[in-house]
């Protein structure tokens, strides 16, 4: 099977993470998925943002200067759907203000903003069957927890909200995804939800598994996740090693297809490459050709479709 293409924020390489016109771009890109991070907001709207916080893609701090919390940040959680619709979104900036991926353009004075989750499934609505093609989505429930201490059940809103458009059964084209493994757990058992899950991990507890526990250990593991999601989304620089300029793979993806998941990982992008690789099609190659990936996570749709062309055509 081809490896799947999923939108990472949408085309975020080309345009401000998680906008529409991202989506739009990415789905006009070959995307198969287009992924959506989700917090919610102080009336319990479910609204399409990597964080927690508004400052890193925001001007929310020239626009609401007396909202900080102590730490200096801008949650979400502390403002309406309307006042953060007042926002405009810009690229990606750490807390000292310097863009995150310097090479990407900002798209000065451009309108930009932030929409809720039900907007992105009705462009997803709009753009299935355009051109001939359909998309999934790739929703991903952000800090469960943390939501939860804020008075809200988020997983439960965007089961809700899923459920509203369609989104119901195991063969629609959706994977819901959470680095929260309770979570997950909790969505399959106590919530019943039927859609396909996948647990993302992240680069500590992956390099735990791979370092501290044995072979057998490994493959426990992953079988037990097997019994709850149908795959996993590890960090991609963490499935393999370098030493003296020679790659290896670590065998985790081998590992987690014998126990019947599909591997996802992240994030493939031109501009930001893992230790290894000289270009994005050398890592498209090693990903493909050798570690045997079911999909990326990619901010650039664009040279993985090219990528996955090219890769058909020599077959
Ligand atoms: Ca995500």
């Amino acid at each position: 099977m081809r490896p799947v293409i999923i939108a990472h924020r949408g085309a975020s390489g080309h345009l401000p993470e998680h906008t529409l016109q991202a989506k739009a771009l990415a789905f006009a890109m070959g995307a198969d998925y287009l992924e959506q991070d989700i917090v919610a907001t102080r009336d319990d709207r479910l609204v399409v943002l990597h964080d927690i916080h508004l400052d890193g893609v925001t001007d929310v701090a020239s626009r609401y200067p007396d909202r900080a919390r102590e730490d200096g940040r801008y949650y979400v959680r502390d403002f309406d759907l309307a006042e953060i619709g007042t926002l405009r979104v810009h690229e990606r900036r750490d807390t000292d203000g310097q863009q995150v991926f310097p090479g990407r353009r900002n798209h000065d004075g451009a309108d930009f903003r932030v929409h809720t989750l039900e907007r992105e499934l009705e462009l997803v609505r709009i753009l299935t069957g355009s051109g001939g093609r359909d998309v999934g989505i790739y929703p991903e429930i952000k800090s469960p927890v943390w939501h939860q201490e804020e008075g809200v059940d988020i997983s439960m809103l965007v089961l809700d909200v899923l459920r509203r458009y369609g989104y119901t059964s195991h063969n629609d084209p959706v994977y819901l995804q959470c680095f929260d493994e309770h979570e997950l757990q909790r969505i399959r058992q106590e919530l019943g939800c039927k859609l396909k899950l996948v647990q993302l991990i992240d680069e500590d507890t992956l390099e735990l598994v791979l370092t501290n526990f044995s072979a057998t250990q490994v493959e426990e593991k992953l079988k037990a996740l097997s019994g709850t999601v149908e795959g996993i989304g590890p960090p991609v620089n963490k499935l393999y090693t370098v030493e003296d300029g020679r790659i290896e793979d670590r065998g985790f993806v081998a590992k987690a297809h014998a126990q019947g998941l599909v591997v996802h990982p992240y994030t493939f992008r031109d501009d930001s490459l893992p230790p290894g690789f000289a270009t994005i099609d050398e890592l498209f190659e090693f990903a493909v050709g050798q570690l045997n990936i079911d999909g990326f996570f990619t901010d650039f749709p664009d040279s993985a479709a090219r990528y996955l062309q090219r890769h058909r055509t020599k077959k």
